[in-house]
């Protein structure tokens, strides 16, 4: 049997129709650069988001940068991170010239530890980055508190959780900012790069707006240095038509971490061999699936041999990145992220996962522990 990680064929077969037209519209009108399709996805997500503005955007990573733009961040000014994230989320931070300042995870979920933030809070902070790793949001609460106090900004990175809940609350609708990714392999993905911030402040909208299109304010007027940022219209005629599926999807996600958690139980292998995912938040929409293993690479060759995609995300936490040397981040700064690095392991949970696959990789792992 062969699983991969993740198989998108099957759900472009399933949605083909829909999609196809909607690319078709687009083709038809050679209207590619903004325009109606973009306003129609932007309301569209940001509806779906609980905010009020959306502002599609590039990718992910440029709509973490653009929302950090909008601030003014830049050389001399900190942003408190994890460092067990994907590297868009300090690359984004250090890009503007500004500091990224870690703060360890919490190892049950994986999030920001709220716990040791205050800690890490300096004259010279401005912002905070909570990421919402894996599709669950982290400790809203305690990080919204700490940047009340402190008067800073706070930019969800919830490029892996559109849709998660904190509190009968979307991700990306509780900080200032709300940062989306449409990379193909998020929940909700285009065909292509995109991505879009979210945000229910007016100004800070209209800012988003400008900026992602050179400053540019009315047209050939710059009142500040923006860039090329723009999601395009066949990526959010594709968006579009997508995000109508994506409750299904997310649904199919839960039901699936569901069976795994029977599956693993059944199979006895749970608390002794492996820890599964914690659900402590509303709504996780498991964008990954991520176990914890102590001999991790070996089960990850051993269910290579056997056909079941996996992947670590994420291998080296930031401040150990070559690229961030310079911020002198040495082994044992934060433990629970070096572990996590060492441990997890990303298990098939696309939607269209079918029984047999799931029975078939709880096997493989039972096998290899057993083996
Ligand atoms: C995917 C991702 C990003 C970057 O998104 P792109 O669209 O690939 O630029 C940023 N942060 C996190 C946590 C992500 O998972």
């Amino acid at each position: 049997m062969q699983i991969p990680l993740l198989d998108l064929r099957l759900q472009y077969a399933a949605i083909k129709t829909d999609v196809d037209a909607a690319v078709a519209e687009v083709m038809a009108s050679q209207q590619f650069i903004l325009g109606p399709k973009v306003e129609e996805c932007e309301k569209a997500v940001a509806a779906y988001c609980g905010c009020r503005y959306g502002v599609g955007v590039s990718s992910g990573s440029d709509a973490l940068i653009i929302a950090l733009m909008a601030e003014g961040i830049g050389p001399g000014d900190e942003v408190i991170t994890t460092p067990y994230t994907f590297f868009a989320t300090a690359g984004a931070i250090a890009r503007l010239g500004a500091t990224p300042v870690f703060v360890d995870i919490d190892p049950v979920t994986f999030n920001l530890n709220p716990h040791l933030l205050a800690a890490r809070i300096t004259p010279r902070t401005r912002a905070i980055i909570p990421v919402h790793l894996y599709g669950q949001t982290g400790e809203m609460d305690p990080i919204m508190d700490a940047a009340r106090r402190h008067n800073l900004i706070v930019i969800e990175d919830a490029c892996q959780a559109i849709g998660a809940e904190y509190k009968g609350r979307r991700a990306g609708s509780i900080g200032h900012y709300g940062c989306f990714s449409f990379f193909p392999s998020k929940n909700l993905g285009c065909f292509g790069d995109g991505g879009m911030v979210v945000t229910n402040d007016p100004v800070r909208a209209a800012k988003l707006v400008t900026l992602r299109n050179h400053g540019m304010q009315p047209k050939y007027y710059h009142k500040m240095v923006g860039g090329n940022f723009r999601l395009d219209a066949l990526q959010a005629a594709v968006l579009t038509a997508k995000l109508k599926c994506l409750d299904a999807w997310t649904a199919a996600r839960q039901a699936n971490a569901k069976r795994y958690e029977r599956l693993f139980m059944e199979a006895g292998l749970v608390g002794q061999r492996i820890v599964l995912p914690a659900v402590v938040q509303d709504r996780h929409v498991f964008n990954q699936y991520v176990i914890r293993v102590s001999r991790r690479d070996d089960l990850m060759a051993h269910l290579k041999a056997a056909g079941v995609g996996t992947e670590i995300y994420y291998p080296v936490p930031l401040h150990l990145q070559e690229c961030f040397a310079r911020l002198g981040g040495k082994p044992g700064d934060y433990p629970e992220s070096e572990k996590a690095a060492r441990e997890t392991l990303a298990l098939p949970i696309f939607p269209e996962v079918t029984d047999e696959q799931a029975a078939y990789v709880v096997q493989q792992v039972k096998g290899f522990f057993e083996g």
